[in-house]
């Protein structure tokens, strides 16, 4: 099958646990106002790329991945691509390779759930605690996330919780209160990882001529990020 890519990083370390072959697949139909990657929501561009392609330049790398390491596919929304991906997974669980899924959670069908029945861990973007900011700065509701992680939960799927903080918006020690129930709620949630709003995209809107929604809004202190994490 193939895949609509946008770009890969070969030994990446944020995305995931242990040194990991990253895939960022093109297309996504949220529009998140603090989304670094804009360049990646058009579903018409990217490139193709076939599973088997793929697979074969992920093993390449197999050395390197120790214990923990491996595959990530993340976005845009790979959600998209859901059947595409979960045959990607298939050939790399075939060759011992540990899989991750980026995701924003939002979208559930039954290709979905066939990906993550070959998912070995989730990083799950909830990118607010509450729906009045999921409708005003993602653009869809938030009880398809939670219903999301339900499944995840119900399917043994070892998951993170990612959020980005940004001030003004979700920099409270509520929201990080929210984000605590959240993950004591479900059991296959092990580790919640909060990520520092960073405008370094800017000038990606600038050169597709697209105003940054959160373009007033600065980046969080260290200090600010050491509470919340604390608060964890
Ligand atoms: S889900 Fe990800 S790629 Fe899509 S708009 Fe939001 S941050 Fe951007």
């Amino acid at each position: 099958m193939m895949l609509k890519v946008h770009s890969i990083q070969s030994l990446g370390t944020l995305d995931g646990p242990g040194i990991r072959f990253v895939v960022f697949l093109q297309g996504c139909h949220l529009r998140c106002k603090c989304c670094h990657n804009p360049d990646t929501w058009d579903m018409g561009a990217g490139k193709e790329m076939t599973t088997a392609e793929l697979a074969e330049r992920v093993a390449r790398y197999r050395e390197y991945f120790g214990r923990d390491g491996g595959i990530t596919v993340s976005g845009g929304e790979p959600l998209l691509q859901a059947e595409a991906v979960a045959q990607l997974f298939e050939l790399c669980h075939q060759g011992g390779i540990n899989t991750c899924l980026d995701t924003s959670g939002s979208i559930m069908n039954s290709r979905v759930k066939k990906l993550l029945s070959v998912t070995d861990r989730v990083l799950l973007d909830i990118k607010y605690t509450n729906d009045q900011e999921y409708v005003e700065n993602v653009g869809c509701h938030m009880k398809p996330v939670l219903d999301f992680l339900q499944v995840l939960e119900d399917m043994d799927v070892p998951t993170t919780l990612r959020q980005v903080i940004i001030p003004s918006i979700n920099d409270s020690a509520q929201n990080v209160h929210c984000l605590r129930e959240i993950r004591d709620a479900h059991r296959n949630v092990d580790s919640v990882e909060l990520l520092a709003f960073r405008k370094l995209c800017q000038t990606k809107y600038q050169s597709m001529n697209m105003p940054f929604p959160f373009a007033h809004i600065p980046e969080p202190t260290q200090d600010i990020m050491d509470k919340l994490t604390a608060l964890l």
